[in-house]
């Protein structure tokens, strides 16, 4: 790994050994330790090159064909790539691949369909919304009228009897499906049959479950919502950014948005980063990738509950679980503390009907996506399972804990990282 790093990256060594030393650690961190934070992933090595290409010097205000800067004739070649690979992988009929990321994607659907003070309708944070979704402090908060629908308490799942409730009630101009911690597939159909009912507009905010879209194993949201927003670096394992996916008749005024309306020139590495994540996943090992992490997260789930913990939900459909910590005699902020020194990464988390506060929740959410690329399988799922509970059930037990440590660098060292070996 050194050798490597010294031949990659020497003139930055050289040049500036403060951020080097910074990268070398964060190398040596994603080798050696279980990522499952689920909103994370490994890209793979001919991302991270076009990433770190000379394409980031180049400015491309406007869309292909259609610049404000000269010199973009191989920029656009990269943005139609992109734009036509996306709509292959997801059948879409308008493709937006600008906004810099999940959050921008939003704020331009939102821009193209509401005015400041109008009412939308989503998931509530707490119990697995996203901070675009309506958070107060969010430009989504803070420049609309959010009202939430939540999941029922008895099962923890989506309540589609109170979304249209709600949705008749308060005549919402756009309603959004999608989550960022909700174990379970979503029924995009049912949402569409709601917004129609009320006439909003069906925003679908896949940016966690992409991935699973696009390997085929959660339904898609795109026959039947008016706009899909997603992010490229969760479970679609792209760069670190967003796109936009949707109907026609929506094109020219979300393009508007989006530039110039939201953003200056678009970052043109990592949209032809996008274009070489969609041409990944358009290969049939993707749809392999994606049912292994769900999988994954089965096996997982399955080990977790036989070890004595509650799931919410009880178990797992996608990519993701939040499991209550509090049923193992511990909180969410002291379990993400003590898997973090075994080398085991997630994020405490809180649980619908939570008692607790975001700051230190009942939670964690626990994601398959990242380890699944490094090539771990059920058997290994097992064992990331049981130490997890060993942690969980030992967190005052620092001797314990650093015994669990080794044995997770030993086992994680043993999985390639792209970009790393
Ligand atoms: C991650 C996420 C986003 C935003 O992603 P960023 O790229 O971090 O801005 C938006 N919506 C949902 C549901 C997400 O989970």
């Amino acid at each position: 790994m050194l050798e490597n790093l010294a031949s990659r990256f020497g003139t930055l060594q050289q040049q500036d050994p403060e951020i080097f030393a910074c990268l070398e650690h964060e190398m040596g961190r994603q080798k050696e330790g279980l990522e499952l934070i689920a909103s994370e992933n490994y890209t793979s090595a001919a991302i991270q090159e076009i990433v770190g290409s000379v394409l980031t010097n180049k400015y491309a205000e406007g869309y292909p064909g259609r610049r404000y800067y000269g010199g973009c004739e191989f920029v656009d070649d990269a943005e139609t790539l992109a734009r036509n690979r996306a709509q292959k992988l997801f059948g879409a009929e308008h493709v937006n691949v600008q906004p810099h990321a999940g959050s921008q994607a939003n704020m331009a659907v939102f821009m193209t369909v509401l005015q400041p003070g109008d009412t939308f309708l989503a998931m509530d944070l707490a119990h697995g919304g996203h901070l675009t979704h309506g958070m107060h402090l969010n430009f989504s908060g803070q420049l609309y009228n959010p009202v939430h629908y939540g999941v029922r308490e008895s099962d923890h799942r989506i309540d589609y009897d109170q979304v249209a409730k709600l949705a008749r009630e308060h005549k919402p101009k756009m309603i959004i499906a999608g989550a960022s911690a909700y174990p379970r597939e979503i029924d995009h159909a049912r949402f569409a049959e709601i917004a129609k009912e009320v006439g909003a507009k069906l925003m679908v905010d896949m940016a966690h479950y992409s991935g699973l879209v696009a390997g085929g194993i959660h339904n898609s949201p795109v026959p039947v919502a008016d706009f899909v927003t997603s992010t490229s670096h969760k479970t679609l394992r792209g760069p670190r950014s967003g796109f936009i996916l949707c109907k026609e008749e929506y094109a020219k005024d979300l393009d508007r948005v989006v530039f110039p309306g939201l953003q200056g020139g678009p970052l043109m590495h990592v949209v032809a980063a996008k274009a070489v994540c969609f041409g990944e996943a358009l290969e049939p090992s993707f749809q392999d990738y994606a049912r292994q992490v769900v999988s994954n997260a089965r096996v997982l789930a399955e080990t977790l509950m036989a070890g004595g913990a509650k799931l919410a939900s009880g178990g797992t459909d996608n990519h993701l679980m939040l499991v209550d910590v509090t049923s193992l005699g511990t909180t969410g902020k002291i379990a993400e503390k003590a898997l973090d020194r075994a080398g085991i990464t997630v994020n405490k988390n809180m649980i619908p009907y939570d008692q607790r506060k975001p700051l230190d929740p009942s939670g964690v959410r626990v994601g398959t996506a990242a380890l699944t690329t490094r090539g771990m399988q059920e058997d290994d799922m097992k064992r990331v399972g049981s130490w997890i509970l060993d942690v969980l059930k030992n967190v005052e037990d620092n001797d314990h804990i650093a015994a669990v440590q080794q044995q997770v660098k030993e086992f994680a060292s043993s999985f390639p990282v792209p970009g790393i070996d």
